[in-house]
């Protein structure tokens, strides 16, 4: 991508194209340590713990009370947007400008669903697109073939598997925009605090308001933990489910496809076939009907001044990838011009 050179360079000596580095690789050198990857299954897997047992515990102690599920929504809006709007929208494929303040806000709401650092959420998640559904992709389902076993194991790797792998995406290669970011680089060696944080305001939160110990545990029960592992399978999800099943309504060279029934819990991510087709897009769910929660909080944003430049669905973009019938786009996307504008953007 950049063009330094290998070769010290003389300061009356332009850069010669033919001295170009090589490649960065796509996997850092060093491997995904035992102490790393234990640490991901203990902050996926005790909340997840959680939610399995969280029917039954309510149902049978009834430890829930209406505080612990306001809580839960809040941090759930919050930390969910901050994935598809932050994590994704804005940092991984930029389809938006945003103020320095909305820039951090988004940074650490993302950091809030205990899914990594930013730095490394963006590093994978550009790895994927750039090989989705073929080698080199982190998360594909269809990793280890297309029959059914193949699959159902693809399909446990693309959700979860893959958290553990041993490759460990190089962040040089794919995030060296954010890498040079000050503030950035900041929220992301704060992980560690923000995953304290939102494991713990909530029972705090909880705790304050019901003005007793038992209201500190059910919120931190559910407003935490239910809550950080039922976002986690969302986000899981799009990576396993929108690349298997649901609807082909836009040319792409992968297999993603655009799943209905997640659209609201998701914030609209689910919409993974346009996604895939115009990654830049800031609304996924372009056709009239299509929910999408996370181009609504762009819209606001934009419409605040916090956030500039969107990528708006371009109906002459979408209308060559558009596949069977015709269907109208929905609200924010741009007019379509009278006469067609030069190619390039
Ligand atoms: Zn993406
Ligand atoms: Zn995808």
């Amino acid at each position: 991508m950049t063009a330094a050179t290998d070769l010290p360079v003389l300061p009356d000596e332009a850069p010669r194209p033919a001295a170009r580095r090589p490649p960065l690789p796509d996997i850092d050198p060093e491997p995904r340590g035992a102490a790393a990857r234990v640490l991901i299954a203990v902050f996926t897997g005790v909340p997840m713990l959680a939610l399995l047992a969280a029917v039954p515990v309510a149902w049978a102690w009834g430890l829930l009370d209406w505080q612990a599920i306001v809580i839960g929504i809040a941090f759930y809006l919050v930390s969910g947007l901050g994935i598809a709007m932050g994590f994704h929208r804005y940092f991984t494929h930029s389809s938006f400008k945003a103020t320095r303040a909305l820039k951090i806000i988004l940074g650490v709401a993302g950091s809030l669903a205990v899914e990594g650092p930013v730095l490394e959420w963006v590093a994978d998640h550009r790895r994927h697109h750039k090989y989705s559904d073929r080698e080199g992709d982190p998360h594909s389902p269809w990793r280890f073939g297309d029959d059914w076993k193949a699959l159902t194991k693809g399909m446990i790797w693309a959700h979860m598997g893959w958290l553990f792998d041993r490759d460990v995406t190089s962040q040089q290669k794919f995030a060296p925009d954010w890498l040079a970011d000050r503030d950035i680089r900041a929220v992301s060696r704060l992980f560690p605090a923000l995953v304290a944080a939102t494991l713990l305001l909530p029972a705090v939160i909880g705790g304050v308001w019901t003005m007793s110990w038992q209201g500190a545990l059910i919120a931190f029960f559910w407003a935490s933990l239910v809550r950080v592992s039922f976002l986690h399978h969302v986000t899981w999800s799009i990576n396993s489910i929108c690349h298997t099943f649901g609807r082909l309504e836009f040319e792409a060279r992968d297999k993603s496809r655009n799943v209905a029934w997640l659209a609201v819990l998701s914030f609209g991510e689910s919409w993974h076939n346009l996604h895939h087709a115009d990654p830049t897009c800031a609304r996924h769910g372009v056709f009239k009907g299509q929910i999408d929660i996370a181009a609504r909080a762009i819209w606001l944003a934009e419409k605040l001044g916090w956030a500039r430049d969107v990528r708006w669905p371009d109906p002459a973009r979408l209308s060559a990838k558009k596949l069977g019938e015709q269907r109208p786009l929905g609200s924010m996307a741009r007019p379509r011009p009278a006469v067609a504008p030069p190619s390039g953007r």
